[in-house]
């Protein structure tokens, strides 16, 4: 006879966990599929875990969750060529609540899929979905690459990344253009604890996230550098677009930006552990297919609901895997499992800060597409290093002078005052 379940959820990403854990919980057969080895074998980011959306699924999961450390300072970089202008907020106010926590995936991942599988999910490793079964213009089941290895379903959850092969035979999303999605690379470098507590200024558990603009050889992209307990997590990432024009190698990109003096001397004594690539979906609102259909719902990265310009993800990936979990128990309650059956899930989504997010930063996509990354990413941080550098130096030259001197460099840079104001108001639209 072959399985039948409520629910076939393919992928244990935070969408995925989350769709399993919270249907599970409420009692319906749920199977969760994983091509990794386990959940978080192969999977990175930053990264930065986000409590209040977790919170929703597991009331103080960070009891029990496999965390790094509690972020109470964030910094933003903005890099000259040996020298920085610094952005930044520390608050004791994020310790109670708790607003976000540094993790690694390889462990966070292994932890959510198994209260899931705790809940009553049954999970399933080492196996890749290979296409959704269809009867008509419903999808009732999924294929995989084990032998025998159909299974069945009232509905499906594709929550399988960036990447969704399932998205694509859905064809609610085309292949990704390169403007759409960036590359990032990332290593965990180990270190001592007490050298990353003294060199990062933390107490106890608390940590530090540093997000770098500039140095990326002129293309659009954001470094990143999070304290761990005895790691650190470093990386960039870049517009595919922009690595294709610059023949650069990701792996080069992140080695040059490892030499600038800012950034070598927190990295300083540290050993690579680890290194990995992934795509961070970057299309935004424009790019975010239908969210459901007959016998099927679509979250996370698949979806393309990621919010780049405050690195969340992850919390947009949890909350649209439970909202589409709460959507797929109201179906299973009426027993409709056909696009109208589901469409609370888009409801839900819509009204959510996952819609509202996304919906603020439409214009940003084509704003970074249509500017030149080489300004924005390079000559402006540069010129505003110059800038803070000419004001800061006491060299007999009258301040207003330096003024003048500053002002002229930035719009130098922007290739002109009309050009800067203009730069700026698309900006602040698109913002
Ligand atoms: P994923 O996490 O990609 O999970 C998809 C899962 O599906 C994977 O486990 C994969 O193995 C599995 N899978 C895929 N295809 C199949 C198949 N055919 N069969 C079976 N299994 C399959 N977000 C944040 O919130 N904070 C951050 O600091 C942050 N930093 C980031 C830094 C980097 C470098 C990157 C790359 C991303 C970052 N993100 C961050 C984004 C965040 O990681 C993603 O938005 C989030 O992981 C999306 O979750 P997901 O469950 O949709 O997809």
């Amino acid at each position: 006879a072959t399985e039948h379940f409520d629910a076939i959820v393919v992928g244990a990403g935070p969408a995925g966990s989350a769709a399993a854990y919270t249907m599970a919980k409420a009692g319906l057969s749920v199977v969760l599929i994983e091509r990794g080895e386990f959940p978080g074998a192969k999977n990175i980011f930053g990264g930065v875990i986000y409590r209040k959306q977790l919170e929703d699924i597991i009331p103080e999961f960070w009891k029990e969750a496999p965390l790094e450390r509690e972020v109470v300072e964030q910094r933003l970089w903005l890099l000259g060529d040996q020298s920085v202008v610094t952005l930044g907020h520390r608050n004791e106010a994020f310790k109670d609540p708790n607003n976000c926590w540094t993790g690694l995936r390889v462990k966070f991942d292994q932890w959510f899929a198994s209260k899931a599988e705790q809940a009553g999910a049954l999970n399933i490793y080492e196996t890749v979905v290979t296409e959704l079964i269809r009867e008509g213009n419903k999808v009732v089941g999924v294929r995989t690459d084990r032998e025998e290895g159909d299974l069945y379903a009232n509905v499906v959850v594709v929550a399988d990344g960036v990447n969704s092969l399932l998205g694509k035979s859905l064809g609610v999303h085309r292949e990704w253009q390169p403007d759409e999605v960036s590359l990032a690379v990332k290593e965990v470098i180990a270190m001592p604890k007490e050298k990353i507590m003294d060199r990062f200024n933390l107490e106890g558990n608390e940590g530090v996230t540093i997000e770098f603009v500039g140095n990326t050889l002129g293309m659009a992209g954001l470094g990143f550098l999070y304290t761990n307990q005895d790691t650190l997590s470093f990386g960039v990432g870049v517009m595919v677009s922009d690595l294709k024009k610059k023949r650069v190698k990701p792996y080069e990109l992140l080695e040059s930006v490892k030499q600038h003096p800012m950034l070598r001397r927190l990295l300083q004594g540290g050993e690579t552990k680890e290194y990995a690539g992934h795509l961070i979906p970057e299309g935004g609102y424009h790019s975010i297919p239908p969210l459901s259909g007959d016998g099927w719902v679509i979250c996370g990265d698949a979806a393309q609901l990621v919010n780049f310009v405050h690195r969340e993800g992850t919390n947009l990936a949890m909350t649209s895997g439970r909202f589409a979990a709460e959507a797929i128990i109201q179906a299973h309650t009426k027993g409709d499992f056909s696009r109208v059956g589901l469409s609370l899930y888009d409801r839900l989504v819509r009204e959510s800060f996952v819609h509202k997010d996304l919906k603020k930063y439409k214009g940003l996509h084509n704003f970074l597409r249509d500017s030149d990354p080489t300004l924005m990413f390079d000559k402006l941080p540069r010129a505003l290093n110059d800038a803070a550098y000419q004001m800061l130096l006491v060299d007999g030259v009258p301040k207003a002078e330096k003024q003048r001197m500053a002002m002229r460099g930035i719009t130098d840079a922007a290739g002109g005052l009309m050009n800067l104001v203009k730069l700026g108001a698309q900006g602040w639209r698109a913002m």
